[in-house]
């Protein structure tokens, strides 16, 4: 089974080591940068970005993140995960600072300003099957996309209606929403494909 660490500073780690495995890899948490080497592909999980940010500098887990996508390493990013992947954040705190490497721009706590939190139905490019019933909690949603960044999925539903919410760049993933939290493995399982296809 390909391995696959959680980055585990802060947020929804367990969820994640949780649906990881039940697609079917060998899913580890990733504090240290010996951890890291382990793995062959990382989630970002669900969180504060602001938090996940600092904690990757205390932990010195920056540096070496950023060689391994450099590298080509396989990363899906949920919610704050997405933040984390996107060269370019609005809202965002004047210190917080991301791995990049998915060329876009998200805002920062975009749906936040109308709700909090919501559902809506997400149809995900390459996921067949019912539409996610997808969880936003103080989400970003993406606000452009540079050449050679898919869209992979929009809102179908509600005052959010056609935002786009989950997106990929050769082996970065990241969605705005929380698959984690649902019990729906289509994503989770898609990533470990990936995963396995890179290494
Ligand atoms: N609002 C959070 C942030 O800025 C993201 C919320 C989440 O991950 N559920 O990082």
């Amino acid at each position: 089974a390909p391995v696959i660490g959680v980055l585990a500073l802060q947020g929804d780690v367990r969820e994640h080591l949780a649906a990881l495995a039940g697609a079917g890899a060998d899913a580890r948490p990733v504090r240290r940068p010996v951890e890291l080497d382990a793995v062959d592909g990382l989630v970002i999980p669900g969180g504060e970005s602001t938090t996940i940010s600092k904690l990757a500098d205390i932990f010195e887990m920056r540096e070496p993140i950023d060689k391994r996508i450099a590298g080509g390493m396989p990363v899906y990013g949920s919610c704050a995960g997405m933040i984390m992947l996107a060269d370019e954040v609005l809202d965002g705190r004047p210190d917080q600072r991301g791995f990049a490497g998915i060329g876009m721009t998200v805002r920062r706590n975009a749906f936040g300003r109308q709700v909090d939190s919501f559902e809506a139905a997400v149809e995900i490019t390459g996921v067949e099957g019912e539409p996610f019933h997808a969880v936003f909690i103080r989400a970003p949603w993406v606000e452009r996309v540079g050449p050679g960044v898919e869209v992979l999925g929009r809102v179908t539903d509600g005052p959010a209606t056609d935002r786009i919410v989950a997106v990929r760049q050769g082996n970065l993933l990241a969605t705005s929403f929380h698959p984690e939290l649902t019990g729906d493995l289509r994503l989770h399982r898609l990533f470990v494909d990936l995963v396995r296809a890179a290494s």
